[in-house]
């Protein structure tokens, strides 16, 4: 019987956040090892609690069983978009993955990786924790799933049997590439080895919102499904890149596994659909006073539900920290009348705030103290309402300043869903606005509440053009012209004109 070992390091890297992501962050968030990572994915799973009950692993596994194999669980590590890892963090990491495979000895194995994260003192890490992986291994065949917003690079291309990536954006099919990378991976050892074709595009930003099921970028994952479904190959990815990682050969690529005609033909193809979609740009966004102008406005939908407002300059999903005051200050100044939820991160207000009881007055501090792109601290006098320090999650405390409720919170919150008000005691339908730190997948969250949506743009780390500061290996669309993308990915890839 075949043993395939598996397992997850996975963490987003946005490079303009000064945050580092420690080890901590891991064993806080998500941190399973041995038969608590495989009670966890295997059978009746529950992969990450609150959040997905089946991910890449889960489906790894039931994969894994039905092709007759017996899962090795080593590790799973997933924390929420940051800044860079630590080097002292990914050595940490690295040195546990690679000690469980030594001591596995699998005839494979199955990695989980995101695709996008960034380590201090390290280019390209991901390829580095495959290649580290494969030596501890025995040199064994290793799979791995990304996400789409990966940078697809040489190096991984090479270190790696296979890739598959999300074909879901807000991301939902994380145990299906789960399964096609464990059934790949099986192939492999049974003699059937996927030839990989791919291209590379000096292209940051393009094909509009980049969701899925909408135009533009539909027609491509239509092909991508079509081509799997018709069997012309046997895994096609198109990755849209995350635009704050800073790699310099950074850029939306294809990448096709199969039989070499078939896969080069499909790369390309699709390579030459994502550039024929490069100049349709993200939604605008408003500016703060645009927006609380916007949601003002909006009276009959404030009474059928909520204003929903994208705090889109510090998406903490996409790895800002969370801290901005911007949006705040101006909710406080301008946003009078309007009863507003919105959250902000901040472990120093928790610490000056704790001892002082539910119910209490005080004047704090908030915001402001990680990034100064955040703004300056904003100085208010509130109403304590709540505390909680649920084992396992960070300090939470809402404060209540004239119409806003303010969730401050110790971590770096995703707060894209509604159980993130709703848990502290905020019921949605009573307020006008909500804030999100959050781009697209909230759309989804909060479809029953929302009857208007707003991205306000102030400054931060996932201003889209904030990544036009970063270097890259020559001209980047949209920050720069590009005539022809293939001289650039012939380069990337290492072949000859
Ligand atoms: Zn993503």
């Amino acid at each position: 019987m075949r043993r395939i070992a598996f397992a997850r390091i996975m963490q987003e890297t946005n490079a303009l956040t000064p945050v580092p992501t420690e080890l901590a962050d891991f064993e806080q968030s998500h941190y399973l090892t041995g038969d608590a990572l495989l009670a966890a994915v295997d059978r009746t799973p529950n992969e990450v609690p609150g959040f997905f009950k089946k991910a890449e692993l889960a489906g790894a596994v039931a994969a894994l069983r039905a092709g007759g194999a017996t899962p090795l669980p080593v590790l799973s590590a997933w924390a929420s978009s940051g800044g860079k890892l630590s080097r002292a963090c990914f050595d940490a990491l690295t040195d546990r993955l690679t000690d469980g495979l030594r001591a596995a000895r699998p005839d494979g194995v199955v990695l989980a990786l995101h695709g996008a994260m960034g380590v201090e003192g390290l280019r390209d890490p991901e390829a580095e924790l495959l290649r580290r992986a494969r030596d501890a291994a025995g040199g064994v065949p290793i799979t791995c799933t990304h996400d789409l917003h990966a940078n697809l690079t040489r190096a991984r291309v090479e270190a790696a049997d296979a890739i598959v990536a999300y074909q879901t954006n807000p991301h939902r099919d994380h145990a299906r590439v789960g399964k096609r990378a464990a059934e790949l991976l099986l192939g492999i050892l049974d003699g059937r080895r996927p030839t990989a074709a791919w291209r590379t595009l000096p292209m940051l930003l393009g094909g509009g919102k980049t969701i899925d099921f909408l135009a533009p970028m539909r027609a491509v994952f239509r092909r991508m499904a079509k081509a799997e479904r018709r069997g012309e190959v046997a895994s096609v990815s198109t990755f849209m890149v995350h635009p704050w990682n800073d790699d310099p050969a950074l850029g939306w690529a294809t990448l096709a596994y199969g039989e070499p005609a078939a896969a080069e033909r499909l790369a390309d193809e699709l390579a030459e659909m994502c550039w024929a979609r490069r100049h349709a740009m993200p939604p605008t966004f408003a500016t703060a006073s645009e927006g609380l102008a916007a949601a003002r406005a909006a009276r009959v939908r404030r009474k059928l539900g909520v204003v929903m407002m994208s705090d889109a300059s510090d998406v903490v999903t996409a790895g800002a920290p969370g801290d901005s005051t911007h949006l705040l200050r101006a909710m406080l100044a301008e946003g009078g009348g309007l009863l507003t939820y919105a959250a902000v991160r901040d472990p120093v207000a928790i610490a000056a705030l704790w001892d002082a009881p539910e119910g209490s007055e005080v004047d704090v501090e908030v915001g402001g103290h990680l990034d100064p792109a955040s703004g300056p601290p904003l100085a208010v006098r509130a109403r304590l309402e709540r505390k909680l320090d649920q084992p396992g999650f960070l300090r939470t405390a809402v404060l209540a300043i004239a119409h806003l409720r303010l969730v401050v919170v110790e971590g770096p919150a995703m707060v894209m869903r509604p159980s993130f008000y709703r848990d502290v005691g905020l019921p949605l339908m009573k307020a006008d606005v909500v804030m999100v730190k959050n781009f697209f997948p909230f759309l989804l969250f909060f479809l029953p509440y929302n009857r208007k949506t707003i991205f306000v743009r102030t400054q931060g780390a996932t201003d889209f053009d904030a990544a036009h500061r970063l270097t890259f290996d020559g001209p980047m669309h949209p920050r720069d012209p590009v005539d022809d993308w293939r001289p650039r990915d012939r380069a990337r890839r290492g072949v000859a004109a």
